[in-house]
Order: structure tokens, then C-alpha cells, then sequence
């Protein structure tokens, strides 16, 4: 385990309160959550960014929504991890703003409140066709795609495709904590998405300091002001605690 991270993060505690953090598909692994880049079952040889994109729902509707709902069981069947925990606890003690580009749920149901879902939610669902949108947690769908229960036309779900702009409230909020705080937690993501990848620059350019947990070096790892080895459920937790000089 990456000790240093902690004590690294503790020698700065007392000039650390404002915290931003930015969450990616990795801090949901532990959760059994497969990565889109990492090799898994669940994409079974289909490539998400072919068929999570507004094409492929508009021409291989049935395809593409198989995907999204078999995401939808895994993630109703998932639970947080220690990952997800610490970070909830971290708010406890610190002004904290987190946003993330999971669509899983997960951060919420650890405890975070006011998540900012970067990349939306597989949990609401809209109608293109009479603007009807609301929740809708089960898992799996009995009809794909599902039908609007207003006007019977075709569901879609609340998450950002690839191509799609990223909901503007969320998007300013995380710019303006990225621009506010003392330090931001990059956790679990390869950085390769745009513009929540854009985030720890802005960061970086208001002063703060970057601090990157994963256990690989990634696009965004250069920025870094340390980067933690190891996977966000063995981390995260020790990283919360050095923070809040527990
Ligand atoms: P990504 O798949 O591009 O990268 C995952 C990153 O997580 C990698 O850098 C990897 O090294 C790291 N990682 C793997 N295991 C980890 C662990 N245990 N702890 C910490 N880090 C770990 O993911 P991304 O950067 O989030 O971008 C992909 C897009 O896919 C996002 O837009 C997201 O919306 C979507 N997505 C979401 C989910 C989800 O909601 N759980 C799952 C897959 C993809
Ligand atoms: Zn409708």
C-alpha cells in the first residue's frame, strides 16, 4: 500500500479544506464494475464507444440498449466500496465537491450527496419524443427499448454518449470547484474523456494540488503533483484519514 501518499498528504493537511474530487469508471472496479478500457465479460467482444454513441441508438437501437441495461443489473447488483465510503466520510470533515463520469449510482448510495454526474445517470430515463423523463431503477427492463409510459415511444437513458455535450449545470459547478479548491483527488480514470479530463488542468492553474490514485499512470499523471500506485478501495481510505488527521 502507498503509505507515502498519506503522510505526503498529511504534512499539507491544515492548508487542504476546500477538496475537489474526480471520479472515473476505475474507483467502481472494486465494486465489479468492468472499465471500459480494462478486458471484461460484460462488453463481450462489443466496443461501448461504438454502440454508446446517439447513432448507434437511433440505428441498432435493441443492440445498444442491451448493453446499457445489462450495466443497469450489474450496477443495481454492485455495492459501494471503501473507495466510494471514504470519499462520503471525506465530506464529513471537509468542504468537498465531487464529480463524477460514472453513471453507476454507486457514489450516491455511499452517501454523497449533491454528485455531480458529469456524464449523467443510468437511472433516468427520457423520451426524445414528448419530453417525458423521470426514474426508473428496474433492472433488467422488461422491453427493450423501454416505452415511454406517457406517449409509448422509445426510452433513452440520461447518460452522456460519446459526442454528446455534458450536462451545463455540472459542468460549470465542477469547473468552479476545480477553480476553488486547495486539492483535487483524480481517482480511477484514464483521462482520455473530454472535458472532464480538462478538470485537474484548471486545477493546477488556481493553485491547487493534484493528487492522482490509480494503479497505472495514465494521460493525466504528468499534471501531477503525486501520483498514488494502488486501487481506490485501498487507498482512499487511508488517504481520508490522513486528511483528516485521524
Ligand atoms: P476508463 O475505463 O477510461 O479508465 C479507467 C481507469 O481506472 C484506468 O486509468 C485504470 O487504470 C483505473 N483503474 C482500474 N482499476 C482501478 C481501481 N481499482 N482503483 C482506481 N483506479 C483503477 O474510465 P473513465 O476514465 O471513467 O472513462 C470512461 C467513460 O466510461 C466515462 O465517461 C464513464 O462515464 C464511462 N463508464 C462508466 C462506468 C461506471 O459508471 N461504473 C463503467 C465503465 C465506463
Ligand atoms: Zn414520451
Amino acid at each position: 500500500m502507498d503509505v507515502p501518499a498519506a503522510s505526503w498528504l498529511a504534512d499539507r493537511r491544515r492548508s487542504l479544506r476546500r477538496i475537489a474530487v474526480v471520479t472515473g469508471a476505475g474507483i467502481s472496479a472494486e465494486s465489479g464494475l468492468p472499465t471500459f478500457r480494462g478486458e471484461d465479460a460484460l462488453w463481450q467482444g462489443r466496443n461501448p464507444m461504438e454502440l454508446f454513441t446517439p447513432e448507434a441508438l437511433a440505428t441498432r437501437t435493441r443492440e445498444s440498449w442491451e448493453l446499457f441495461d445489462r450495466l443497469r443489473v450489474l450496477s443495481a447488483r454492485a455495492e459501494p466500496n471503501a473507495g466510494h465510503r471514504a470519499l462520503a466520510a471525506l465530506a464529513r470533515s471537509h468542504g468537498v465537491t465531487l464529480a463524477t463520469q460514472n453513471i453507476d449510482g454507486l457514489h450516491q448510495r455511499a452517501g454523497s450527496r449533491d454528485v455531480l454526474e458529469l456524464h449523467g445517470t443510468l437511472w433516468r430515463l427520457s423520451c426524445a419524443g414528448c419530453g417525458h423523463a423521470g426514474v426508473n431503477e428496474t433492472a433488467p427492463l422488461p422491453l427493450l427499448p423501454p416505452p415511454c409510459p406517457a406517449c409509448g415511444g422509445p426510452l433513452r437513458p440520461d447518460v452522456v454518449m460519446f459526442g454528446e455535450p455534458l450536462p451545463a449545470d455540472a459542468l460549470r459547478a465542477a469547473t468552479r470547484a476545480a477553480e476553488t479548491c486547495d486539492l483535487m483527488l483524480v481517482v480511477g480514470t484514464s483521462g482520455a474523456v473530454y472535458p472532464a479530463a480538462g478538470l485537474p488542468a484548471i486545477a493546477r492553474a488556481y493553485g491547487a494540488l493534484l493528487v492522482e490514485i490509480n494503479p497505472a499512470p495514465t494521460e493525466l499523471s504528468a499534471q501531477m503533483d503525486y501520483a498514488a500506485r494502488g486501487t481506490a478501495a485501498m487507498l482512499l481510505p487511508v488517504i481520508v484519514r490522513a486528511l483528516r488527521g485521524d
